[in-house]
């Protein structure tokens, strides 16, 4: 959700590509989730032993998909590192924290702490919605 409305932001910049690669790059991180929306299909973070909010929830992820995004299309890299680094930026209100600067230190930070599924996150939810639905009707 985060990942589509920065993606509505700055459609002018990105164009209808950035904004669908922008969502798609706020779900990449959670490739390492079994149960994500991403993790399901391509259980990749199962398969090779990758742990949930490991190294792909770091600069050092953010920066070899960004990388390997460059390489396939660099028009791409923009939408995708702009929905990656949301992502991240995102988990880090969520109590449990993403280790921003692994493997240098797998220390978990977070700013604020939003569980999920809790009221806080609904409201913030709900305020996203409005926020973007604004946009596309005004
Ligand atoms: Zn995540």
């Amino acid at each position: 959700m985060i990942g589509v409305g920065a993606g509505l932001l700055m459609s002018s910049k990105l164009g209808s590509w950035g904004i669908a690669m922008t969502a798609i790059g706020s779900l990449l991180p959670d490739l390492d989730h079994p149960k994500s929306i991403l993790g399901r299909r391509f259980p990749l973070g199962s398969a090779l032993g990758i742990r949930h909010r490991g190294w792909m929830h770091s600069l050092l992820g953010l920066a070899i998909f960004s990388y390997l995004t460059s390489l396939i299309n660099p028009s791409l890299a923009p939408g995708i590192t702009l929905g990656y680094m949301l992502h991240l930026l995102a988990d880090s209100f969520n109590p449990a924290g993403i280790a921003w600067f692994y493997p240098i230190s797998k220390k978990r930070i977070h700013i604020i702490g939003i569980r999920t599924g809790s009221v806080a996150e609904y409201v913030i939810n709900l305020i996203i919605i409005f926020y973007i639905t604004s946009l596309i009707l005004f």
